[in-house]
């Protein structure tokens, strides 16, 4: 058996190194925790292919994510403090522009606008179109959105958090030696040892109670002029501005294919929503592919395990991980350094009182 002194040491070792994991990092680091970060490199992670967009009021119904004006307010600023910290820009606050597809839609919108706590992100509808949009039922802007570079967020934490000796491997369940002074996996002792998985995490075995809905997603980049590029567009799809005459294109959503490789039938759904949405030549960039860790509710978890205490996750940002991420980790990091309750999104409830 090794010694204590050929281990590795820390509070608190995170397995996965992506949104939720570096940000969690990040939080317990600020709260005078030691961690150290274990990430399975993959060019196909959900935060490398999202939009990274901030969406105040989402889907047909026209619905604020739960919790929104707390989470948004909270996401926002704490992105501005990151970038003030790296001298990164990581939020850029632009109005999203909803092209309304139909008479019913455009009602809905003027409905939802009436709704108390919705007119501060919601405009009245108009009929101004703009070049090069497709708009004959006029369109609606929506404020208070925006987007967040995830990749330049993630390679700013990357940069300062510590990374575990080795990394590279999958932290795995049959390998983890779970004690009551800690957890040990390969030449690492921790105190604690979070499961930060994103879609992988729907397949680990100590969290099988945890509904983890892997969902497949596919995004272009394309090249083009004569959009604007002052706004997000939202209408069948997102197309947002990058800068330097590159848009985002997203996204689609399947929830049958569990691999990250793209397919022809996304690209073929992203040009038929892009070519009723914009009228304008494009040429395409890239097109990637990524999966995301809904949960059957649709709200992240976070918590420790009920009979292995020293093991815990923070997952299921799903669609919407610039929004929720920040929020959950910073609250997890108190919960989990400072025994505070935590106020939303806890495992618990996925778990009996006699589990
Ligand atoms: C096509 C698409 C579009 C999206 N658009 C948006 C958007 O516009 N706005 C928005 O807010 N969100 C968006 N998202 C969602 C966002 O990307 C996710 O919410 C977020 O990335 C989830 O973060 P995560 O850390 O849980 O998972 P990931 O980002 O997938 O990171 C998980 C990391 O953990 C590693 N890992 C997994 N298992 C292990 C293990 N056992 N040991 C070590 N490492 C491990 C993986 O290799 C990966 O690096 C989109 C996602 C997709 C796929």
């Amino acid at each position: 058996m090794a010694s204590n002194r050929s281990y590795q040491t820390c509070d608190f070792l995170i397995a996965g190194g992506g949104l939720a994991g570096s940000l969690l990092a990040w939080c317990l680091r600020e709260r005078g925790a030691t961690v150290l970060l274990a990430d399975l490199p993959n060019p196909s992670a959900a935060w490398r292919t999202a939009g990274g967009l901030l969406t105040p009021v989402t889907g047909r119904r026209l619905a604020k994510s739960f919790m929104l004006d707390t989470l948004l307010t909270f996401a926002k600023e704490w992105y501005r403090s990151m970038e003030q910290q790296f001298g990164a820009t990581l939020l850029t606050e632009l109005p999203i522009l909803r092209v309304f597809r139909s008479a019913d839609e455009r009602s809905v919108w003027e409905e939802r606008r009436a709704e108390p706590g919705y007119s501060q992100y919601m405009q009245p509808a108009q009929d101004a179109i703009p070049a090069g949009v497709y708009a004959p039922f006029g369109t609606g802007i929506m404020t208070g959105g925006g987007r967040v570079d995830l990749v330049a967020l993630l390679h700013c934490l990357h940069s300062v958090l510590p990374l575990a000796e080795t990394t590279g491997a999958p932290v795995r369940v049959e390998e983890l030696d779970i004690t009551e002074s800690g957890v040990k996996w390969r030449t690492i002792h921790a105190e604690k040892l979070i499961f930060c998985e994103g879609w992988r995490g729907a397949y680990n075995p100590l969290f099988s109670a945890v509904p983890i809905l892997p969902s497949h997603g596919e995004t272009l980049v394309i090249r083009t002029a004569g959009i604007p590029d002052t706004c997000i567009l939202n209408g069948g799809a997102h197309v947002t501005p990058l800068g330097n005459g590159l848009f985002k294109v997203g996204a689609t959503n399947g929830w049958s294919t569990f691999d990250e490789t793209t397919t022809q039938d996304g690209l073929a759904e992203l040009r038929h929503n892009l070519d009723n949405l914009i009228g304008v030549p494009y040429d395409i960039v890239e097109h990637t592919a990524g999966i995301r860790p809904a949960i059957k509710d649709r709200h992240p978890v976070a918590g420790m395990h009920p009979v292995h205490k020293r093991v815990g996750m923070l997952n299921g940002l799903g669609s919407k991980g610039a929004l929720y991420g920040p929020w959950s980790a910073f609250h997890f990091a108190d919960f989990l350094v400072n025994a505070s309750p935590l106020p939303a999104f806890s495992i618990e409830r996925f778990y009996s009182s006699d589990t």
